[in-house]
């Protein structure tokens, strides 16, 4: 399957099938473990961070 992957600066691999599903698969990582970066990062930082995966 095609899909998206970031891999965040704190060695976490985020994976999603979707556009969407990877903006709020990071936007729900960057909550819980980088939320001084909440608000910082937009949808169009996120899949520019996205590299296409496939499995
Ligand atoms: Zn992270």
């Amino acid at each position: 399957m095609t899909g998206f992957v970031i891999n965040c600066e704190c060695g976490r691999i985020v994976r999603a099938g979707t556009e969407d599903e990877i903006v709020a698969a990071v936007e729900r990582h960057v909550a819980e473990d980088h939320p001084e970066l909440v608000g910082k990062i937009s949808r169009e930082d996120i899949l520019a961070m996205a590299e296409e995966a496939d499995d």
